[in-house]
Parts: structure tokens; C-alpha cells; sequence
């Protein structure tokens, strides 16, 4: 397999991007950085960095640039980001697109493929309502499309379901808002060096599954070997 793969996650809050994210991180055994799993981990665990993110994430803000590729970069590091990564939520800007281009650069690396999931606006804010997400392992489920087999309990490992402090209707709004200002612009960025790779997000989570693995591995799993 050839080292060193990156493929970003890109989508609109709410089209199933996290949810792809980890299950195709298993099915190609890559590791799964979600930026908002490791802000929401770090308020948790009330670190230092928790008590600066946490106004942000809970309003559906962005965290700042600085803040975020520091931590974003910093775990690409680790061991187990050696052999590839997939990034979920990151990048978020152009500012940080460039960062990361610029970090990857540096070690002869490249972003390889971004897989951005195309939903409607309109599917997305159905979406929204009604998220509820696994205390302990972050497992997302949802009242209508992916409800758990006993109510308010993980299928996984049983952890609590809870509802995030973002899926406020009106954070919802702040995150929609943001999203369409400073993360869409990346679709192109990506589209003009030919990395963007763009999968249809509405049907089940097995369908949308089938069509991101078949076009990464067209695209990038058969050129591995
Ligand atoms: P979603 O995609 O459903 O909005 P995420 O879990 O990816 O959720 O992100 C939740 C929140 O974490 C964001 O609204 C933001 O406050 C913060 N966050 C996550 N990733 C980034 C990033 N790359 N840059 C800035 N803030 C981020
Ligand atoms: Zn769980």
C-alpha cells in the first residue's frame, strides 16, 4: 500500500460527514482525525484548550484559525497519521487549506483526495433536528434516518445519547451560515487541482457508504499497490 494517503471530508454540517468519515476510516484502516471530536474531548475533559473552544463550538463558531491547525497539525503527527489519514472538519477555510497544504509540503506530502458530500439545503435541516450522539464513543444517531435500538442508549458500547449543545436551531443556523461563507469556497479550491471527488449524500448511510468507497477506490485505493 502506498504511504502517506490524505483524504479530507468535506460536506455541510448535517450531510453525514462524520458518520462516512469513521465508517470508511475502518473499512481502509486509516486513522479518523475529526476536529470537532477533539474540541468536544477537550471540553469534556475541561483542558486548557477546552475552556478556550468551548463559547465557539456550543454557538456553532468557528474556533480560531491558530488554535485550530495547531491541534489539527499536532495530531497528524502522531503515529498511527503516518500511514495516512482521513480528516473530518478540517480543513474548514482557506486559511486552513493553506496550512495544511503548506505542513504536508514540508514532509513531501500532498493532500490526495477530498471527498465532498453533495446534500441539499433543505435535507440538511431536516437532518439537523433531531442528532442525538453517543457520550462515549461519539457514534451519531438520529430520531428518523438511524434511530438506536433501545432509546437514549449506544448500539456499541451502550454510552449515553445526548443532544450537542450546537444542534440549537439557532446554532444550527450559525453553522449552516458559516459553512456556505467560508467552507464552500474549498470546492473549488480542491475542483481546480483536480482532488475533489463528489458523492451524492442523500439516500441511507449504506448507499452513500458503497458510493465514497467505490469512488476512492477507483480514484485511490487501486493506485495504492
Ligand atoms: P459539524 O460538521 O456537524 O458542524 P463538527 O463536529 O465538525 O460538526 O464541528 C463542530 C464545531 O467544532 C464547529 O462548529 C466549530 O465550532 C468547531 N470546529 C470543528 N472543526 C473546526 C475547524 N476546522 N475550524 C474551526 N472550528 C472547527
Ligand atoms: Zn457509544
Amino acid at each position: 500500500m502506498r504511504k502517506n494517503p490524505y483524504i479530507i471530508f468535506l460536506s455541510a454540517p448535517g450531510a453525514g460527514k462524520g458518520t462516512q468519515a469513521a465508517i470508511v476510516a475502518q473499512e481502509l484502516n486509516m486513522a479518523h482525525i475529526a476536529s470537532g471530536d477533539l474540541f468536544r474531548q477537550a471540553i469534556r475533559d475541561e483542558t486548557e484548550l477546552g475552556m478556550r473552544v468551548k463559547s465557539y463550538v456550543e454557538s456553532g463558531q468557528l474556533v480560531p484559525d491558530e488554535t485550530t491547525i495547531k491541534m489539527v497539525l499536532g495530531r497528524l503527527s502522531a503515529p498511527d497519521a503516518e500511514g495516512g489519514a482521513i480528516l473530518d472538519g478540517f480543513p474548514r477555510n482557506l486559511q486552513q487549506a493553506e496550512a495544511l497544504d503548506k505542513a504536508l509540503a514540508e514532509q513531501a506530502k500532498a493532500v490526495d483526495k477530498v471527498v465532498y458530500i453533495k446534500v441539499s439545503e433543505e435535507e440538511l435541516l431536516k437532518r439537523l433536528s433531531g442528532r442525538w450522539i453517543c457520550r462515549q464513543c461519539q457514534a451519531p444517531y438520529h430520531t428518523i434516518n438511524s434511530p438506536p435500538k433501545v432509546r437514549g442508549k449506544c448500539d456499541k458500547c451502550g454510552g449515553e445519547l445526548y443532544q450537542r449543545p450546537d444542534d440549537t436551531a439557532q446554532a444550527v443556523k450559525k453553522r449552516l451560515q458559516v459553512y456556505f461563507t467560508q467552507t464552500a469556497p474549498l470546492i473549488d479550491y480542491y475542483a481546480q487541482s483536480g482532488k475533489l471527488l463528489e458523492v451524492d449524500g442523500e439516500g441511507s448511510v449504506d448507499e452513500v457508504r458503497r458510493r465514497i468507497v467505490s469512488a476512492l477506490h477507483r480514484e485511490v485505493v487501486a493506485r495504492w499497490a
